[in-house]
């Protein structure tokens, strides 16, 4: 924690209750961890000052990549912490940036990205049924949302993505890929799925390295 009268910059968000709905105050604070100004520590108070936000560093993450960030800064293939959001009974959203390609420079064709996409809806599914909530495109197609509940560690995911990729390597078939179970089921590749696994598990070592 935090020793008080410490030196932060304080962020103040309207934000809305994720069980009911109505909008709250959060109070981000965030604390310069070292003195190049590179390590954060953010913390977040409702606006009684109770403490609501999780220590994404015990997680695995780096507290300061765990924001938007500047995209021309972005490497990839990439894990990356997006957000951490706790309900009034515990319950944690996380929202998970899985960067494929960095921005501006290098997209996913709609065929690789729909593919992929039926990947890794099949595998989070499997791997974490308790905690997968879903997984949704990057409109300037460099990447994939990926939401989760209850379950934040870095280690984990990234565990589980290498296992799904893996999967698609050995894979004989898109997975969903019927008209009745998706919505241009025609537009499928399994060869350029398999092309993109292979070359972000090449990278694999370098998936936490976000900037
Ligand atoms: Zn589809």
């Amino acid at each position: 924690m935090s020793a008080p009268g410490r030196r932060h910059s304080l962020i103040v968000m309207l934000t809305w209750c994720s069980s009911c709905r109505d909008q709250e105050i959060v109070q981000y604070r965030i604390y310069p961890m070292r003195s190049d100004g590179l390590i954060y520590q953010v913390e977040a108070r409702d606006d009684k000052g109770k403490a609501i936000m999780v220590d994404v560093t015990k997680l695995g993450w780096d507290a300061s990549t765990a924001v938007e960030l500047d995209h021309r800064r972005l490497k990839a293939p990439t894990i990356k912490l997006r957000s951490a959001i706790q309900g009034p009974n515990g319950d944690v959203v996380y929202c998970i940036d899985l960067r494929i390609t960095r921005p501006n420079a290098e997209f996913l064709s709609t065929t690789k990205m729909h593919s992929f996409e039926h990947f890794l809806l099949a595998g989070f599914r499997k791997y974490l049924p308790e905690n997968f909530i879903s997984i949704g495109l990057m409109g300037c197609q460099t990447g994939f949302y990926l939401v989760l509940l209850n379950e934040g560690n870095a280690e984990v995911i990234c565990r589980v993505y290498e296992q799904i990729l893996r999967d698609i390597l050995v894979a004989g078939a898109v997975p969903y890929a019927s008209v009745e179970q998706c919505g241009n089921y025609r537009n499928h590749s399994l060869e350029l799925a398999q092309t993109l696994a292979r070359s972000i598990l090449q990278s694999k070592d370098n998936w936490r390295q976000v900037v």
